[in-house]
């Protein structure tokens, strides 16, 4: 997880005041999931890999109230996976649009544990985290059912393939720089790129690769 800017965008939050008023009103407009797509760079604001199957997502659960199921700034980009982990059941979660997520909880993957593949979040030390963004994480990542374990299975694998490759690149390029390797480079360590925050900390925790890459991190 890691920072997304939401835009104020007067056309939607128009939309969605005018939807609230409605006895029928909803939030399932295509101005809302446009801008939902740009915000979020086409990821799913919780496990960080591209959306294939949108669901427009309530950060804090629209069963609160009519004000958070219209309100723009509740609305967020999420994948069908999380969005169905997630449900109403995490509602002390630090908020990506407002905060740094990955300057509060560290991310390392074990591919050879003897248990499987794992992921290790690890709460920063004088970290306010929100109790319930690990537990979210660790659900999305390690799954709550059957199914949702072998969804969870897919995704881990996606998230060691694309640090292999991110690790390849940077190794290529500090062994021989090459504009065509650091735009590359600039790309991954940004939020449009797939599991940034896991791309993130793995620069982070090598000091080989921390001095020249960090420098690169843009939110
Ligand atoms: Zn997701």
């Amino acid at each position: 997880m890691i920072h997304f800017s939401k835009a104020s965008n007067q056309n939607v939050e128009d939309e969605l005041a005018h939807q609230k008023t409605l006895s029928s009103g909803t939030y399932n407009l295509d101005s809302v999931i446009g801008q939902l797509d740009l915000d979020f760079r086409r990821k799913c604001y919780i496990c960080e890999d591209k959306v294939k199957s949108i669901r427009i997502e309530h950060f804090r659960p629209q069963c609160l109230g009519i004000n958070e199921k219209f309100d723009w700034f509740n609305i967020f980009n999420a994948c069908e996976h999380c969005n169905a982990i997630k449900s109403d059941d995490f509602k002390q979660l630090m908020d990506c649009t407002k905060d740094f997520p990955e300057q509060h909880i560290s991310y390392e993957i074990e591919p050879l544990n003897p248990l499987g593949k794992q992921i290790i979040l690890t709460q920063l030390e004088g970290s306010n985290l929100h109790v319930d963004t690990i537990n979210l994480l660790n659900s999305v990542y390690k799954g709550t059912n059957k199914r949702k374990k072998i969804q969870a299975e897919v995704i881990v694998e996606d998230i060691l393939n694309e640090l292999n490759y991110f690790e390849d690149l940077v190794k290529d390029y500090l062994l021989e720089p090459d504009a065509d390797d650091l735009d590359d480079i600039k790309y991954e360590v940004n939020n449009a790129s797939k599991f940034t925050a896991f791309k993130r900390w793995l620069i982070k925790n090598n000091t080989e690769y921390s001095g020249v890459i960090t420098p690169l991190f843009i939110n």
